[in-house]
């Protein structure tokens, strides 16, 4: 089968590798009728995320058919539309029995690894580091689903692809980000980043009820899409920041903020150089701005910040004192995924959302090398890039 795969920093190809195969009576083998690029997988292309391999294969914004079922996976057969969600989880564990799929104690095999630098394991993702896993990933045409009984969302047919794809990562994961700031009528809820994560944070923040929400880019594409989406923006690179959102809420802040920019606004770490402390420190000092110190220093005191931005190795120069005098509050992580999707599917089959409305661009999987670059560099207007394999 033909499938994207890594080969080191910024460089991404299209190969051909064997098909995947049942490896487990809980695998399940989906053919893959669309895929698309997340923020995330830019960290592994520009070489941010330790525990990469040569040849891993990327992506883990996945849906299709399923194609073979292993012999205990009773609930799914050959033909069903599922889309996949990016977190693997057992279903049984006592994480995930309590909701916390995406730190799920047994769905990632190299739980040791994960041990050793995270202190416990944490869920096995799709096409990312081997630390939660490394396991293949659905940028291709083929995906081995492993707990597949569980590691699913069966979706109807009659709605197409484009609406029901991204319940597999950056809808429940900007739904998260809202939930996790237990929004109040009268909330102002501040969001970094306008990218798809910080798009589906502004709908969802404003569909649970936010007074305002204030998204703050420079990408003028992006701005624009988020102020369709009902949010007052703030170009990051015209305007002071803190300044703007105070005028915006009389001076008190907004009571919370969501961080949907991850850790390449903070140059924190490389593969080169991750804990390299004072390299670090230099690199803080550069001209982008410190969105979580931003955010600490802006927000209103007892207030929380939501941080579904990715961070991975150490970050430096992080206002600790200054947070814990304000009293905030500090929700983090991978998304629960499957914690979401019932509702979230109910809510576009009701017509609340549909969330195609991000995607600028949609393509063969053969284009995906120098899409990876387009979406990187936000040429060409690109904010959501699906591939068709
Ligand atoms: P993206 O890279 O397309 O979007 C990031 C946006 O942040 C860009 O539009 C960029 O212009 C903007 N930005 C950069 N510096 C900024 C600053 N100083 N202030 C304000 N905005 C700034 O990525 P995405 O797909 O939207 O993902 C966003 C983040 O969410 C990434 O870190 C990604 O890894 C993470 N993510 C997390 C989860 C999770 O489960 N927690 C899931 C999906 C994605
Ligand atoms: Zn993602
Ligand atoms: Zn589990």
């Amino acid at each position: 089968m033909r499938a994207l795969r890594w080969h080191g920093k910024q460089d991404i190809r299209c190969d051909t590798v064997p098909d995947p195969k049942i490896e487990h009576p809980r695998d399940a083998i989906i053919k893959v009728t669309s895929c698309a690029i997340c923020g995330s997988d830019l960290h592994l292309y520009d070489g941010f995320m330790p525990g990469m391999e040569n040849g891993d294969i990327m992506g883990h914004e996945t849906m299709g058919i399923v194609e073979e079922v292993g012999s205990e996976v009773t609930n799914l057969k050959k033909g069903d539309r599922v889309v996949i969600p990016f977190t693997i989880f057992c279903g049984e564990c006592d994480q995930c029995r309590r909701g916390n799929f995406s730190v799920c104690e047994r769905s990632n095999r190299n739980k040791s690894l994960a041990d050793k630098v995270f202190g416990h394991t944490t869920a096995g993702l799709f096409g990312y580091t081997h630390l939660t896993g490394g396991y293949p990933g659905g940028q291709a045409e083929y995906l081995r689903v492993p707990f597949a009984d569980k590691t699913h969302i069966k979706v109807p047919l009659g709605i197409p692809d484009e609406t029901l794809l991204f319940l597999s990562d950056i809808f429940p994961t900007g739904w998260q980000a809202a939930v996790q700031c237990d929004i109040q009528p009268d909330d102002t809820v501040a969001i970094w980043g306008c990218g798809p994560v910080g798009q589906f944070a502004i709908r969802s923040a404003l569909l649970l009820g936010a007074k305002q929400v204030i998204a703050i880019d420079r990408v003028p594409e992006r701005l624009a899409m988020a102020e369709a989406g009902g949010a007052t923006t703030i170009d990051f690179s015209k305007e002071s920041v803190v300044e703007r959102l105070n005028e915006l809420t009389r001076g008190k802040g907004p009571e919370k903020c969501i961080d949907a920019v991850g850790m390449e606004a903070h140059a924190t770490a490389t593969i080169d150089s991750m804990y390299d402390r004072a390299k670090q420190a230099v690199m803080l000092e550069t001209d982008r701005p410190h969105v979580l110190r931003e955010m600490m220093y802006v927000c209103r005191p007892a207030g929380v910040l939501s941080i579904p931005g990715v961070y991975g190795g150490l970050l430096d120069k992080v206002p600790f004192g200054m947070a814990m005098n304000k009293g905030l509050t500090f929700r983090m992580g991978q998304t629960h995924v499957n914690r979401w999707t019932d509702d979230l599917l109910r809510r576009i089959e009701m017509g609340q959302i549909d969330p195609s409305f991000v995607i600028t661009h949609k393509v063969g999987l053969e284009e995906g090398p120098n899409m990876y670059k387009t979406f990187r560099d936000k040429l060409d207007g690109c904010i959501k890039v699906v591939l068709k394999p």
